[in-house]
């Protein structure tokens, strides 16, 4: 038993401590004390003198302090998902931004918006723009869906007046840049002047004399684009061959198509697609008829009787463009039908 006594100079006892416990409680209950005491005005001096906030870096790169963590990510989140207009698609962000937590001095700058407007900056955006494609080749891109229906409407309408006629479609884009074109009128115009061109590259093959034409591919593919090769067909439905292609019997006489007799005014029909470049007395042949087939194909109907197409008109296989006769050099009614490839004439039953 450890007894401490403290005594006054008259040996009057005024403390004892009687307890080895007792003594280590209050040693312990002091030092407890004095430190709660100096947390308190270490904690009083930070609050003071210092501050919460947090370091942001992004890729590496120190972006400096910010006051609210919280108000920064959600401007960040709010902006991947909506961006900051109508037009925004999407928008990436590489990496995301890491924050540190620190007391800084209380006067310490702090750029939230600095920081907000430089991750921003490091956002890949992109916009959502409307596509107009002219046979799947696009022409432009505008901001809207009403502007691309506009284009498409007035491109349509231009384009009535044209035998071949652009497909014109409309797609959504996205594109980092916008770079959308403003001008209606000039994109109706990229549109049609393409078919503008086609169309009259068409006509001048059809009216040009078929052993001076070259066809492109494009214009072939154009006049083609069933993919229908030619397939010549008989112009008559009822009939009698009466002379066939070759040497007459005679033999000092070519005869150069062949003869389907019927009774005069029996239609005749045109035996493929084409443009008509004859409908007009032709000495031996009569009335004659000639289309211009693609491919530089030309057929003949002669001794007609009477027309029922002009010349520059677009023909349909099978579309009915005379009245049987036995006009020019006949002996009797009678289609005379050539079929002529580049000026020369061939066997039409080799093709029919
Ligand atoms: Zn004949």
């Amino acid at each position: 038993m450890l007894e401490l006594k403290i005594m006054n100079s008259k040996g009057v006892e005024i403390l004892k401590i009687s307890n080895k416990a007792k003594l280590i409680t209050s040693i312990v209950g002091k030092v407890l004390t004095a430190m709660i005491l100096a947390g308190s005005l270490l904690g009083a001096i930070i609050f003071l003198e210092y501050r919460p906030v947090y370091e942001v870096s992004y890729g590496g790169e120190n972006l400096g302090y910010i006051g609210s963590k919280k108000n920064l990510q959600k401007n960040i989140d709010n902006y991947l998902k909506y961006g900051d207009s109508e037009n925004v698609g999407y928008v990436i962000l590489k990496e995301k931004p890491e924050y540190t937590f620190k007391f800084a001095k209380k006067d310490v700058e702090t750029k939230d918006e600095q920081v907000y407007a430089y991750i921003k900056d490091k956002c890949d955006v992109y916009y959502k723009v409307y596509a107009v494609q002219s046979n799947d080749e696009e022409v432009c891109r505008v901001e809207t869906l009403a502007m691309a229906q506009e284009i498409v409407d007035k491109a349509n309408e231009e384009q009535k007046k044209f035998t071949k006629k652009a497909t014109l479609t409309i797609s959504e884009a996205y594109e980092k840049e916008v770079e959308t074109s403003t001008d209606i009128e000039l994109a109706v115009a990229d549109i049609i002047a393409p078919v503008k061109k086609l169309n009259a590259e068409i006509t001048k093959v059809y009216n040009t004399p078929a052993a001076a034409t070259v066809v492109s591919k494009e214009i072939l593919d154009a006049m083609r684009e069933d993919n229908r090769e030619l397939h010549f067909s008989i112009p008559v439905q009822t009939y009698v061959i009466t002379s066939r292609y070759g040497w007459r019997r005679n033999g000092t006489e070519f005869h150069t198509g062949i003869d389907y007799a019927a009774a005069i005014g029996t239609p005749i029909y045109a035996s493929e697609d084409g443009i008509v470049t004859c409908a007009q007395w032709k000495g031996n042949y009569g009335y004659l008829v000639k289309i211009q087939h693609t491919g530089g194909f030309e057929t003949y109907y002669a001794h007609n009787s009477r027309f029922a197409v002009n010349v520059g008109d677009e023909v349909k296989k099978g579309d009915l463009i005379a009245y049987m006769g036995s006009t020019g050099r006949s002996t009797g009614p009678h289609v005379h039908f050539e079929i002529r490839y580049n000026g020369s004439h061939f066997n039409p039953e080799d093709v029919l």
